[in-house]
């Protein structure tokens, strides 16, 4: 018997919003018709031709008890942080950032050739692990591996495993797969998740339709599929390109506020008592 397709439970179409120092963005987790998609908490996509629209960046700002997750498309993000790292992600380029118990760190966009885009995604920690020391993957756009299928579909692997080759990302709780996924034009994909996982696309360039459905998707909308069977898209004349990020669910209690993701509203004061003392960052 073969394995059914994944449904889609929601379309969800990004809203503007200011967030920073006054960056505009296109957010579809976090939002007031979408809190969060377990274990997936936020997610904004950010770019523009205007860079009045980024360059006031995000100053020094904490985290507590989650991960932040950068990929670029163009530009890049100058980065430092309290625990000594600093640098910069470029077009390709991705970041892991495990916050575990805090973090202070600053994130200032900054165009290259005129253009500025990428995407943060925040993944939860554990209860057992949101008090861990913080960590960082980075990986280099060069050191990304690709795949490619017989019919064309380029498939950049930042977490998981697609058809043996896998993501430099690892050793993650939620045992994440996060996938840049390129479907030439009329070209078909057929992509097998793990039963349970939760799973979101975000489609951003051209349009096609997933699973059984034949409603065509244009970018930008993130889409909510259910926990069982394979992801399947079928690419519109003009191709399409999307990320395809999974996760284990946690089912463990949120208590959010701003950049603290806790599982008690006790935890968050304590966040927020540590700042005020300074002993936030250890
Ligand atoms: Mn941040």
């Amino acid at each position: 018997m073969s394995e059914p397709y994944r449904k889609i439970t929601r379309v969800v179409e990004p809203v503007w919003v200011m967030e920073g120092a006054g960056v505009k963005l296109q957010r579809s987790i976090a939002t007031g018709t979408l809190n969060y998609v377990d274990p997936f908490l936020l997610f904004d996509h950010f770019g523009s031709d205007d860079p009045n629209d980024y360059l006031a960046g995000f100053p020094l700002h904490p985290h507590r008890g989650i991960e932040t997750v950068t990929y670029m498309l163009a530009g890049k993000v100058n980065h430092k942080d309290s625990i000594g790292n600093a640098g910069s992600i470029r077009a390709g380029d991705v970041q892991w950032m495990t916050s575990g118990r805090g973090i202070m760190h600053e994130e200032m966009p900054e165009p290259v050739a005129g253009k500025m885009e990428g995407f943060q995604l925040w993944v939860n920690l554990p209860a057992k692990l949101k008090m861990t020391a913080p960590r960082y993957q980075e990986v280099l756009s060069a050191t990304l591996p690709e795949t490619v299928t017989s019919e064309g579909t380029r498939i950049r692997v930042i977490a998981g495993n697609v058809n043996g080759v896998v993501g430099p990302v690892t050793e993650i709780a939620a045992d994440p797969a996060y996938l840049d996924v390129t479907v030439p034009p009329g070209g078909t994909l057929t992509h097998p998740i793990e039963s349970g996982h939760a799973v979101i696309a975000y489609v951003f360039e051209g349009s096609g339709s997933f699973g059984a459905s034949d409603k065509m998707i244009s970018g930008p909308r993130l889409l909510v599929f259910d926990l069982e069977g394979a992801v399947q898209v079928a690419a519109s004349g003009d191709g399409i390109r999307f990320l395809l990020i999974s996760g284990k669910p946690l089912y463990e209690p949120i208590a959010r506020y701003g950049p603290f993701v806790m599982n008690t509203k006790a935890e968050i004061q304590q966040a927020l008592d540590d700042l005020a003392n300074g002993t936030f960052v250890r």
